[in-house]
């Protein structure tokens, strides 16, 4: 069911916001979203907002967190970035959501055949685009099963370097930000890395990645 902002939001716990993400992604991959009232919710939320997860993740047009939750205004804090990519601009967009907004729960989310990923799987450096792809090298060279045709022909490879990627970026947010790590350890928060399938609508949490 769906659940109006600001109401109820400072008692609950990561777990159960996970539970929000979960069951939303059930919605949209069943095609049964929620009766939501936009208009209600722009009034609702005009003078402030608590949402109840942050997410970074990728900005392909393909992959926009709230249509793949099922969630409305006011829910989640959307941090996107080709790669989904932990830049410590990204980060600070992240601490502020936890800290100051009462976000319970931060997602890192990958998702399949990701261009930015692919691009770091071929070794891709030009312009800009290449100081994206240094934020996901580490995950390339993490990726230690695949000895042959290590480039983004393979996808096989590109899934686990997909994969290892989220797992790179979240160990960058809690190396990098105290307030973050500080709000875990405290269990006012709680993380997790997650890969959104673009062929099936449907999200998969990283078992290796929870922590809540
Ligand atoms: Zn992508």
């Amino acid at each position: 069911m769906y659940q109006h902002p600001l109401l109820n939001r400072d008692k609950m716990s990561p777990q159960e916001a996970l539970d929000i993400l979960v069951e939303g992604n059930h919605r949209f991959t069943n095609n049964l979203s929620a009766n939501k009232d936009m208009l209600s919710l722009v009034h609702m939320t005009k003078d402030r907002q608590h949402p109840f997860a942050s997410v970074l993740s990728c900005s392909d047009s393909r992959a926009p967190v709230e249509i793949l939750f099922d969630q409305a205004l006011g829910d989640i804090f959307s941090v996107r970035l080709a790669g989904n990519i932990a830049s410590d601009k990204c980060i600070g967009s992240l601490e502020f959501s936890a800290k100051y907004l009462g976000s319970k729960l931060m997602v890192v989310l990958g998702h399949t055949d990701c261009g930015a990923v692919k691009a770091a799987c071929d070794n891709f450096r030009e312009g800009h685009i290449g100081e994206i792809i240094n934020l996901i090298r580490p995950a390339v060279r993490m990726e230690t099963t695949t000895s042959e045709k290590r480039d983004s022909s393979n996808f096989s490879f590109v899934d686990k370097v997909c994969a290892l990627n989220v797992q790179v970026q979240i160990n960058e947010i809690i190396h990098s930000s105290d307030i973050i790590q500080d709000m875990l350890a405290a269990k006012q928060i709680g993380m997790v890395g997650g890969v959104y399938n673009l062929a099936t609508g449907t999200v998969s949490f990283l078992p290796d990645t929870v922590m809540l």
